[in-house]
């Protein structure tokens, strides 16, 4: 990057020149965050660091040089949050691997925006092979089940919802929703289902709470009643939403009495997997999700355990043909009957134009192999299980349940109330004040949990004992000063 040139084109070799000073800035950041010696995030204020890294002046100035460009990273780096750290637990955000990497710089370059065919015929067939294998892993036949990547996890719950719409009301494209559509879905189901139901015109209030344990898991047994509850009260229930598993525990919904009971009664399910639909790729894991492929529709995010930057979400359809009939509206500037040799992904989709989704998974795949992101997968569930005997053997800690899948809730084992929560949440915040660890946090059985997904390949068991450790420190640290104050 020099060009103060008039021509607006690349010169040769700028951009390798470019790249090769960040590539190196790059690999110097991933080995110190996975080394854990540096803070894991800081959290300095935008104006600060819009001031510190003279921002205002990169933008009135331009001409940044490659120096300036790596000096730049360097600092952009240091100042952001570093998920290959140990000491990163925090949100369900992938680790990143190599392959995805490439891929956002291949798509940074040739910016084939694929949802119309013609836009990346290689981008579509990634696309398209992605999903024959993502549907494979479910256990259905990619010529009669769908896909589509999209941007996210919350758009693949959007879609899948739109689709189900389509399936229990056809008309509703054309002549918007009948008000007694109701969704039914654990308390701890994803925000985006919500907001779902919002966008498609039924409302929040459309989605109801099904019974589920303490722990918020549903209960399967009383699914087939809570259906006819919503009858009796003159609703139609367009769709039940199941967890596997859900965002704020990692537990798993009992999806084959789910399945069972939505069959019984005809019911659309959808499977929210965003997170732990990536278990099917390990045979000791997989019994987590039985049931799964007698779903309608699933989301499941790359981004998640597939270790893809974000975004790569797939909406996999049981029936390929509800994907193609739920989106009603052609645009004549767009599709015109011109025989393409591919498909125009777009008629699948939210999204207008959308990245090379399918080239991200593809190069993991291709890098690490099935074999070896399923050892990935497997090792951090392994590791949560570890972790979690290990908050057991210290009495100071409680944990919610058994883990299922890599993250875990736990909790000082004190009285719980409103003083108990606020210290969780004051141990969480001071953690990420020295920089140390990075934990994330749930509201489960009226209280308030650490929450922590072993994500990064970097975390050991001696994380772990640095994290209790750490914790207990603050935790006496913070409950002293809050008798001093209240003295
Ligand atoms: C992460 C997650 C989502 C949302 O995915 P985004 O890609 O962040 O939009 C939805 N549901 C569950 C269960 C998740 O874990």
């Amino acid at each position: 990057m020099t060009s103060r040139s008039k021509h607006h084109g690349w010169q040769a070799g700028e951009l390798a020149g470019a790249v090769q000073a960040v590539a190196k800035v790059l690999d110097e950041y991933v080995q110190d965050s996975q080394r854990g010696e540096v803070p894991v995030l800081r959290q300095t204020p935008p104006e600060e660091l819009i001031k510190g890294l003279q921002m205002r002046q990169c933008i009135s100035a331009g001409g940044m040089t490659n120096e300036l460009l790596a000096a730049f990273i360097t600092k952009y780096l240091a100042q952001g949050t570093r998920l290959h750290h140990p000491g990163y637990m925090s949100h369900q955000c992938a680790i990143p691997d190599i392959g995805s990497a490439i891929a956002d710089l291949v798509h940074g370059v040739s910016n084939n925006a694929m949802s119309l065919f013609e836009m990346g015929a290689s981008g579509v067939a990634a696309e398209l092979v992605v999903s024959e294998w993502m549907l494979g892993k479910v256990g259905w036949n990619p010529n009669d089940a769908g896909a589509i990547l999209v941007h996210g996890g919350s758009l693949a719950n959007l879609t899948a919802l739109l689709v189900a719409r389509h399936h229990s009301f056809p008309e509703a494209w054309q002549h918007g929703m009948p008000q007694n559509a109701v969704i039914l879905a654990p308390a701890s189901a994803h925000i985006s289902v919500a907001r779902a139901a919002s966008l498609l015109g039924m409302g929040s209030r459309a989605v109801c709470t099904l019974p589920c344990d303490r722990t918020g898991r549903i209960l399967g047994a009383q699914i087939r009643e809570s259906i006819k509850t919503q009858q009796r009260a003159g609703r139609t229930v367009m769709a039940i939403v199941a967890n596997a598993c859900a965002a704020p525990t990692g537990l798993y919904d009992p999806l084959q009495d789910i399945a069972e009971a939505c069959h019984a009664e005809g019911i659309w399910l959808h499977v929210d997997a965003a997170h732990g639909g990536s278990a099917l790729l390990v045979p000791e894991l997989r019994y987590l999700l039985n049931g799964i492929d007698q779903a309608d529709s699933i989301t499941w995010d790359a981004h998640k355990m597939l270790r893809t930057s974000t975004l790569a979400a797939a909406v996999l359809i049981r029936h390929q043909v509800n994907l193609s009939q739920a989106f009603q509206h052609g645009a004549d500037y767009l599709f015109f009957d011109d025989n393409r040799p591919g498909p125009d992904l777009m008629h699948y989709t939210i999204e207008g134009s959308k990245a090379e989704l399918g080239l991200k998974i593809f190069l993991n795949l291709a890098h690490r192999g099935e074999t070896g992101l399923a050892e990935y997968i497997h090792s951090r569930h392994h590791a949560a299980r570890r972790f979690w005997k290990m908050v057991r053997q210290r009495k100071t800690f409680e944990v919610l349940g058994e883990p299922e899948s890599n993250l875990i809730c736990f909790r000082y084992a004190d009285a719980p109330g409103p003083d108990s929560d606020q210290l969780h949440i004051a141990v969480r915040n001071q953690l990420m004040q020295q920089g140390t660890f990075h934990l994330a946090s749930s509201f489960v059985d009226n209280r308030r949990w650490w929450r922590a997904t072993i994500m990064s390949p970097s975390t050991d068991d001696a994380t772990f004992s640095r994290l209790l450790d750490a914790i207990e420190t603050c935790w006496q640290e913070l409950s002293m000063g809050k008798r001093g104050h209240n003295s």
